[in-house]
């Protein structure tokens, strides 16, 4: 079965001025669309074509792992945002609860992305992750197509930190970037990950 584009819950404008629709094209129905495509090319007459995207990435390697796993990654991260409708995005109680528990407050949380997603050497992706024996949730970064579900951790939010993310509308200025995100998450899709 080829893996297919997956669907945003909204416009590729509708996230301005968090990125431009220039900005949401370009990682959508390019960079994404060639990540599908590779995929597609590479599991044609192969084991994994019967296979989901999520059991490709954790039974491969090699360029097959690095196109599906930068698939799945990016259709995480487009889950992870919405448009903003009113001027306030309000945290859903269960994951705001476990993020105090975890972190102290939310701006210990916020800051500590924030740091964590500047200080990702190189192109990557910042998470956050719970591990479901211990309810505990931390911050990881990721290298490259590198994927936190490897790890048999639960994803519940990330931003892509690669260069193509953010360097249309903010270039050089990766935390610029990372604190509007927290503006435009869907918190609601962050909770519905918990497990
Ligand atoms: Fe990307």
């Amino acid at each position: 079965m080829a893996i297919t584009l997956p669907e945003l819950k909204y416009e590729l404008k509708d996230l301005e001025p968090f990125l431009s629709e220039t900005a949401m094209d370009l990682h959508y129905n390019k960079h994404l669309k060639t990540y599908i495509n590779n995929i597609n090319t590479l599991i044609l007459n192969t084991d994994f074509f019967d296979k989901s995207l999520e059991n490709i990435v954790l039974t491969s390697i090699g360029p097959i792992f690095n196109n599906a796993a930068q698939a799945f990654n990016h259709a995480f991260y487009f889950s992870c945002l919405k448009p903003i409708t009113d001027n306030k995005n309000t945290i859903p109680k269960n994951i705001n609860n476990l993020i105090e528990l975890n972190f102290g407050t939310f701006d210990n949380f916020k800051n500590e992305f924030i740091q964590k997603a500047v200080n990702n050497f190189g192109s990557g992706w910042t998470w956050l992750v719970q591990d479901t024996e211990t309810n505990k949730l931390s911050i990881i970064n990721t290298s490259n197509a590198d994927t936190p579900i490897v790890d048999g951790l639960n994803l519940l939010l990330c931003v892509d930190v690669w260069e193509h993310a953010y360097y249309v509308d903010y270039q050089n200025r990766r935390k610029d970037f990372v604190e509007k995100f927290f503006e435009y998450i869907n918190w609601d899709f962050v909770e519905s990950n918990l497990k």
